[in-house]
Formats: C-alpha cells, structure tokens, sequence
C-alpha cells in the first residue's frame, strides 16, 4: 500500500464496508467506491474473498431480528470461533468480529455494516443451530397466538410434529418440531413475501437425525405479508413447504 494519509483512510473506512458490500446492502454510488478501491488494494480483495463465501450463503438474511437474541447459549462464544474460524484466517481477527458485533448492537443501527458483518451473521446462525438442537421441550406460552401450518413433507425421512405461526410486532417466526432431517446437513428457512413474491431469509439449522428437534425461525417479514414458509436443503431441494 502507498503511505498517503488519505489513502490510508479510504481504505479504512471502506474496509468496514466491504461486508455490506458482499451482502449486496451498499446503495450504488457506494457500492462502486467499495469496487473500484478493492480492484486497487491487495488487503481488501483478501479480505472480500474471505466474505464472499459466507455472503453468498447469508443472502436474503435480515439482521434486525438478531438484534433480540432470546437467551444466547452460555458457549456460544467458543461456537461462534469454532465455526468462523474455518473462514476467518485468525483468532484475533473472530474477537475483534465479536467486539464489534457488542458495539454494532449498541448502534442498534443497519448502518456501518462492518467487515465482521458476515462474521456476525454467522454467529447468529450458529444461535440457530444451538436452538435447533435444543430437545428441552417448548413450554407452552398461552398468550402467544400460534397459528398451526400443515407443512408439505418433500422428504420420506422428515416427520413434523408441530408446525405453526406466531406473529409478532417484529415479524413472524415459524416454531416447528421434528425428526428425519439429515444429521449435520445444513437447511435455510425463507418465508415468501407477499408483495415482491420473493423469499426471504428466516435462519438456518443443522440436521439432528432421528433426534426430534424445535426449531424456531424468524424473519422481519410481518405475518401479513408472508404468503408461504419454504424449508430447503443445501442443494436448494424443498423439503418443506406450505401456503400461509
Ligand atoms: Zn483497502
């Protein structure tokens, strides 16, 4: 890198950018700063090639809703280094993503999505999979409305238990029990929006086996305007499916 001061502090301020960038979420102007100084900085191009991966993964994913975590599991923070650091080249890099995500939270703000933006995402997915690993059986909130959802079974081995809708001032979360979905194997939650007829991103959750399994999965997408919760595998295969 040249030593131009103005140089340096370009490159630090659209370093923070590039997560926001390989999630799509810059408006245009800044999206091609964020491009036309990445073709020129070794540093950076490193940086988003590491990003990318997990960005492409992550798409769709909407991260207000993280920003009310239920209870994070006591060893969250060792799941989030065991999983990111397979993306991530250093320790140092993963605590420096979680100090960051402890500031992001306080900003309670979508703005300045850093480089750990995807680094974060990531640890709330493993949020996700902790809960839906969870066999503690859900205790049964009378207040809550649970819409029941009779879902679509595209795969012989999964059996759902329960499946159902709570709507809630944030958005809507699909809370489901069930078996038969491939141990370890990765599957993405979507709800459709009404309006744009597209999916969006409700989480994700490993597979647990024959183990019966709650998952609960949340999107910013209000209920009114989700017209269909979408459960794929990591081939994109839709294993479950139902019209809301
Ligand atoms: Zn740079």
């Amino acid at each position: 890198m040249n030593g131009s001061i103005g140089r340096n502090a370009e490159h630090r301020r659209l370093r923070e950018l590039l997560g926001s960038h390989a999630l799509g979420h810059l408006p245009p102007a800044e999206d091609a700063r964020v491009r036309a100084h990445v073709d020129g900085c070794a540093a950076c191009r490193a940086d988003l090639a590491e990003i990318e991966p997990l960005a492409g993964l992550l798409a769709g994913v909407d991260v207000r809703h993280f920003d009310e975590p239920a209870s994070p599991p006591s060893d969250l923070g060792a799941l989030i280094r065991a999983q990111v650091a397979d993306e991530r080249s250093s320790q140092e890099d993963d605590d420096l993503a979680l100090r960051r995500e402890h500031r992001r939270r306080r900003a309670s703000t979508r703005a300045g999505l850093g480089i750990a933006a995807a680094a974060v995402v990531v640890a709330a997915l493993v949020g996700g999979i902790a809960v839906g690993r969870s066999t503690v059986p859900e205790v049964a909130a009378p207040v809550i409305p649970f819409e029941p959802v009779a879902l679509t079974v595209g795969s012989e081995a999964i059996e759902i238990e329960t499946a159902g809708l709570v709507p809630h001032t944030w958005g809507v979360e699909l809370r489901m029990t069930g078996s038969g979905f491939t141990q370890g194997a990765r599957f993405k939650a979507y709800f459709r929006n009404s309006r744009t007829g597209r999916l969006q991103t409700a989480g994700a959750f490993v597979g647990t086996g024959s183990d019966s399994m709650v998952c609960n999965l949340q999107s910013a997408l209000m209920r009114n305007e989700a017209s269909e919760v979408v459960v794929k595998d990591a081939s994109g295969a839709v294993v479950l499916a139902a019209n809301i």
